[in-house]
């Protein structure tokens, strides 16, 4: 599933715009309006609602429709990793202390075993920190694809560059105050943003309600 069905390709608004990381505009590939936390995947030439990566392991986007099966999927590695490691330590029918010596000196079987069970050892931890980090996203309303974006807020926000004026984010340079689209803009009150306390990430809706929204999407 994950590999096989549509990330999300449908242009039907699900999320509004924050005038902070999404800003109404059309793709510039696509030519069609570009919904909130959607991103142009160049790799399958479309946009994707709530694209979070190009998986190349999947050769699909990771986003709206497929991100809960690509939840299933890293699951499901690491539970193939547990039982594989499991399985193959019991085959050996080795103590941790015989490993090595089992691995090369005996039969080919034994060799081959004991190189899976390495393999399912060493990409367990990997995929467990993957789905991690994933989890954590969750639990952040972000996606990998925003993840980008609130680094540059946060580059801005340290350099003292990025300005509120009113409900409008502003970015200060040497020419002046632009938008953070690059648009020039008279500011009459501008006030810096200095702390994550003055913005809100409108995507958060806290961890179970996110995580559902991931699992359950609605149909676009
Ligand atoms: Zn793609
Ligand atoms: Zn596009």
């Amino acid at each position: 599933m994950a590999v096989l069905i549509n990330p999300g390709t449908s242009p039907t608004p699900v999320f509004a715009y924050d005038n902070l990381l999404f800003f109404p505009a059309d793709c510039r590939t696509c030519l069609v309006a570009k919904p909130a936390r959607s991103k142009h995947c160049s790799l399958c030439g479309r946009c994707v609602q709530l694209f979070d990566h190009h998986c190349i392991w999947l050769n699909n986007d990771v986003g709206y429709y497929t991100y809960r099966y690509f939840i299933g999927f890293l699951v499901a590695k690491i539970w193939t990793f547990t039982y594989g490691a499991y399985l193959c330590w019991t085959a050996l029918g080795v103590s941790p202390t015989m490993f090595w010596t089992t691995l090369r000196a005996t039969s080919t079987e034994n060799k081959i075993t004991g190189t899976l069970f390495l393999l399912c050892v060493l990409l367990l931890p990997l995929v467990a920190l993957f789905l991690g980090e994933h989890l954590r996203y969750i639990y952040l309303g972000v996606t990998t694809n925003e993840t980008a974006k609130w680094d540059y807020i946060h580059y801005l926000m340290q350099n003292k560059l990025l300005y509120k004026d009113g409900s409008q984010f502003l970015v200060v340079d040497e020419m002046g105050y632009t938008t953070l689209t690059g648009a020039p803009i008279n500011a009459t009150r501008p006030a810096p943003v200095t702390s994550w306390d003055q913005l809100t990430n409108i995507y958060d809706h806290g961890f179970v309600s996110n995580l559902k929204q991931r699992l359950f999407p609605k149909p676009l």
